[in-house]
């Protein structure tokens, strides 16, 4: 095992702090240079002098330092470091035939940095992060192996890559229809905007298109273009649980015949369009290990029980388990909160729910496609938009995460904890004895909410909406910016608090593997038109099968449960189990059902 000192470089603060990681190094008190300042008055720590000790560690008021020991495993495997105390990234994904390859990891632990490597964007320099990174010294560490024709090809500029960048957000600012935008990367354009269903809203301006237009476009341009190799870094960010299965369809049909290399965190479509999957372990901004490639049924069911036995590794203390659905007896439904049909309109816009009723301690999934009127039914029910017919709005305590989450002003989660935890209605124990510790919260407690990632601020927004004491949650798209690992959490954490409180849940969500791990039942969106205008209409709550059959009969997608873990499994169009539960209705087959 190898020690290393990271210095998370945005979270340290010298101006704000005494040198407390300086101060108290016992080393330094012995007179060796082992922590130094560095020309930004930050803190160089040598890792030759470092004895390992910890105390910079939990002496730095920000929790900027980690010191800890990469696993035997990987030892002489460094693929990339950044700088002295910075990431280092252990071996790499193996790819350069056909098929796509999965990456699977937290936030942080390296999947955009192998991808950035491997598609040629930055040269790996095998740990030696003083000297220009050298493509030929990476092609005498990959002789023998699987990706030294890979690299050479890289070298001698023989290979095209293209990257569906992970953030799609910059994309508005550029000022072309997406038809224009998605031409200029080459290739057959209208075939790439027809397969992804942007067609008909070619002419829309990128700075006018919602979230999820902007994903389809970044990916309609990546699928056309003329390449050798393609990636796609989180393709599922912002699209519905419809444009997921599509976009998954095309990547796997892209894999059939040329290499892609692809990281998501939603399973279910990690699971249906990889070939294998690369898990990518280790702490998160500190090092990452990628494992070797394993079939992607072996590599997520492996994933979910949180052992890597080959190279004995414990990425979970717990496994993630998955049950099936049967419907849970009359005698166990109490209900809890009932609505009336509800209606909105906004100008060319309408949108209508059929009335219903939630019960003690259930969790409701709300699905559809995007624009349906999601959203708007639960700001109705958040009692933050009037309904235009219907309602009243139910009248228990309500509490509401909403979708988009704003960061304003520079106060803290402790801060805020501090100033509600006065009011009788914050549970302070839940908060301190489960969700700081579910949720990942201690790290980043006393940051600045206008200084958190997307991942960090949603955990943030769950755990303030959750420590409400509340008759009702509504959680408006908990999933969106966090990993795979931190949905499974905060689904273990949701469905806790909602049994805690006897409350009822509503989650707006598209993650499949996310809602079947959280809800009992599910409410239903579809689009409608009405008049000239666009709309929805929304329906349920329905047994989670009942739900999930309506939702995917509209799309022609199966489901099966894999018959070790019971995790739900797209199944392949027109394969014999597609077609038997097609003729019986089973789109999303539930043994218990
Ligand atoms: P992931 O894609 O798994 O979220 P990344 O590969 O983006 O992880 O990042 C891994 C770590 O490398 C992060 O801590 C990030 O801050 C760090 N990192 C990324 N790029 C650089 C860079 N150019 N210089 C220094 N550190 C970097
Ligand atoms: P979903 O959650 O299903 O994606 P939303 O409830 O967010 O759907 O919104 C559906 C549509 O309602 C939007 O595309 C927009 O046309 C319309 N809409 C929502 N809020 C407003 C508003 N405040 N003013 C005008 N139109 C709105
Ligand atoms: Fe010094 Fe290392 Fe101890 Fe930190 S862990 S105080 S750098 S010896």
């Amino acid at each position: 095992m190898t020690r290393i000192a990271v210095l998370l470089t945005d979270r340290c603060h010298p101006k704000e702090c005494q040198g407390e990681c300086r101060t108290y190094c016992p080393p330094v008190r012995m007179g060796q240079e082992c922590i130094v300042w560095g020309p930004d008055t930050k803190p160089i720590i040598s890792e030759d002098l470092c004895i390992g000790c910890g105390i910079c560690v939990h002496k730095c008021p920000f929790t900027a330092i980690k010191i800890l020991n990469t696993p035997e495993a990987a030892e002489g495997e460094m693929v990339h470091r950044y700088g002295q105390n910075a990431f280092r990234l252990f071996r790499l994904p193996v790819t350069g035939g056909p098929g796509t390859v999965g990456l699977l990891g937290s936030n942080g632990i390296g999947k955009t940095t192998a991808l950035r490597i491997l598609a040629g964007v930055e040269t790996p320099n095998l740990g030696d992060y003083e000297h220009p990174a050298d493509l030929t010294k990476v092609l005498e560490y990959y002789r023998g192996t699987e990706m030294h024709a890979y690299f050479r090809k890289l070298s001698r500029h023989e290979l095209r890559t293209v990257v569906k960048p992970q953030y799609v957000d910059g994309l508005a600012a550029i000022d072309q229809s997406i038809e224009d935008y998605v031409a200029e990367g080459g290739g057959n354009a209208a075939r790439a905007l027809e397969r992804t269903g942007l067609y008909s809203a070619r002419a829309k301006r990128l700075s006018e298109v919602s979230g999820g237009e902007l994903q389809l476009t970044a990916i309609a341009r990546t699928l056309s273009a003329d390449a050798d190799v393609y990636f796609f870094d989180e393709p599922s960010s912002y699209l519905d649980v419809i444009n997921r299965l599509t976009v998954a369809r095309l990547i796997r049909e892209l894999g059939e015949d040329r290499p892609v290399v692809i990281v998501e965190h939603d399973l279910a479509i990690l699971d249906y369009l990889a070939d294998r999957v690369h898990l990518l372990y280790g702490e998160a901004s500190a090092f990452g290990v990628v494992s070797h490639p394993m079939a992607t049924r072996t590599a997520i069911n492996t994933y979910l029980a949180g052992y890597l036995r080959e190279e004995n590794v414990r990425f979970r203390t717990e496994p993630v388990t998955f049950t099936s659905h049967p419907p849970k007896p009359p005698s166990a439904r109490i209900p809890l909160v009932t609505f009336a049909p509800l209606v909105k309109e906004y100008p060319g816009f309408r949108t209508e729910v059929t009335g219903g009723t939630f019960h003690k301690g259930e969790t409701v999934g709300v699905v559809g496609p995007n624009s349906t009127g999601k959203t708007t039914f639960v700001k109705m029910l958040a009692g933050v938009e009037p309904p235009t017919k219907g309602g009243p709005s139910p009248t228990v305590r309500v509490s509401y995460k909403p979708q988009y989450l704003k960061a304003q002003g520079d106060w803290s989660l402790q801060d805020r904890v501090m100033a509600l935890s006065g009011g009788k209605d914050f549970d302070l124990s839940f908060f301190e004895t489960d969700l700081v510790g579910s949720l990942s919260l201690r790290p980043i407690l006393g940051t600045p909410l206008n200084k958190l990632s997307g991942g960090e601020l949603q955990r943030v927004a769950i755990a303030l909406s959750l420590a409400m004491d509340a008759t009702l949650y509504l959680l408006d798209e908990p999933s969106a910016y966090l990993d795979t690992d931190e949905r499974m959490n905060a689904a273990r954490v949701i469905r806790r608090a909602a049994e805690r409180r006897g409350a009822a849940t509503l989650v707006v969500d598209h993650d499949v593997y996310f809602l079947d791990l959280l809800a009992d039942s599910l409410m239903v969106f579809h689009a409608a038109t009405h008049g000239t205008g666009k709309g929805g209409r929304g329906e349920g709550p329905y047994i989670m099968r009942e739900g999930m059959n309506r939702l995917l009969k509209a799309v022609e997608v199966t489901f099966r449960r894999d018959e070790e873990t019971l995790r739900p499994r797209v199944n392949k169009a027109g394969s014999a189990l597609d077609r038997e539960q097609k003729s019986k209705g089973e789109y999303y087959y539930d043994p218990a059902g």
